[in-house]
């Protein structure tokens, strides 16, 4: 499947930083589609692949200052501040009249914090986080919404089209992450309460398989169901997606919570689990691992499936 970011857009040189399970993919298709691309990753070592197929690596952030617009997706908070604001980081130094694009999911608090010091230096910051995972990268399928100045969405929307099939504008300051979050709320309370029917299922005779099939094929059915239901079945849980990055996200949800003064009971009960999950020491799980977590305490057998 193609989108309208498949076309080349090599004009615009793109500085790219965190290699990770997200990173590494949304900066192969940006190279694939075209992109005069650089990458930086803290750990050397990940970015070989991109170098053998033509990236340029850039050994230090402060190398990334050159180019057009930077684009960040690292894990939390604190590491965003320390490719940013950090010593040595993108807006320490010279150059600095770039755009950042951050995609990673953190808080409103710390992008006003980073887009301050952004427009101090002379360049601003677009906050774009995203929906999907790795596997829906190559083909560009991911979805983004975005918040900041019009004109730096206007400038980071092309190589935003290569990454994802709906680019969306939610307007300026840090709403973009709100909505991002609220996303993973629905997602994680989404793979709980899979886990826990599962569960009930299997405890009744009802084949695990079978129902997650139904399931998937269904009314709820989506590829994020899917994949989960997948993992679920083989009870492989691959960490393309770890419990404990979802631990931060439904907190920052809890967050936003306690400052509205909003109920979430099931946001709160799914957030219970997940924090169990990660202090039983399976934070790098997916958090589909949740189903044996459940099986366990209810006493229920989770048979293999191929
Ligand atoms: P990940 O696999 O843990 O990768 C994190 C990347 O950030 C790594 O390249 C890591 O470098 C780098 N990094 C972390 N701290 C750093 C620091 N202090 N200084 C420099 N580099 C640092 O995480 P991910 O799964 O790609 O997720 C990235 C972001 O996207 C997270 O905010 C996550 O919540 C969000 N997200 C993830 C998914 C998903 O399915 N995985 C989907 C949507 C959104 P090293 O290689 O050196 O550790």
């Amino acid at each position: 499947m193609s989108n309208p970011g498949d076309t080349c857009h090599p004009a615009t040189s793109v500085g790219f930083v965190g290699l990770g399970n997200m990173g590494r993919p949304m900066a192969e298709r940006l190279l694939r589609c075209g992109w005069n691309i650089t990458v930086y990753n803290r750990t050397p070592a990940k970015t070989a692949s991109l170098a053998e197929a033509g990236a340029q690596v850039a050994r230090t952030l402060a190398e990334l200052r050159e180019c057009d617009i930077v684009i960040t997706m690292v894990g939390t908070d604190d590491d965003l501040r320390a490719v940013t604001l950090g010593t040595g980081g993108l807006l320490d130094g010279a150059n600095t009249d770039f755009l950042l694009v951050d995609c990673s999911t953190v808080s409103a608090e710390v992008t006003d914090e980073v887009a301050a010091a952004a427009r101090a230096c002379g360049g601003d910051l677009l906050a774009a986080p995203v929906a999907g995972g790795p596997s829906v990268i190559p083909e560009g399928r991911l979805a983004i919404v975005c918040s900041g100045a019009p004109e730096a969405f206007d400038h980071a929307k092309p190589a935003l089209n290569t990454l994802a099939h709906k680019v969306i504008y939610a307007g300026s300051g840090a709403i973009s992450r709100q909505v991002k979050i609220l996303h993973n709320l629905i997602a994680a309370v989404l793979v709980h309460v899979i886990a826990e029917v599962s569960v009930l299922g299997e405890s009744i005779g009802v084949d695990r398989g079978d129902l997650l099939e139904f399931v998937s094929a269904g009314a709820v059915g989506s590829p994020f169901v899917a994949y989960k239901a997948e993992l679920m079945k083989s009870l492989e849980f691959t960490a393309d997606f770890t419990a404990a990055l979802m631990l931060k996200d439904v907190t920052l949800g809890h967050d936003l919570a306690e400052m509205s003064g909003v109920d979430i009971p099931i946001v709160e009960h799914t957030r219970e689990a997940i924090a169990e999950l990660v202090a039983a020491g399976l934070g790098e799980s997916d958090i589909a691992r949740l189903i044996e977590f459940l099986a366990d305490r209810n006493g229920v057998a989770l048979t293999r499936r191929p």
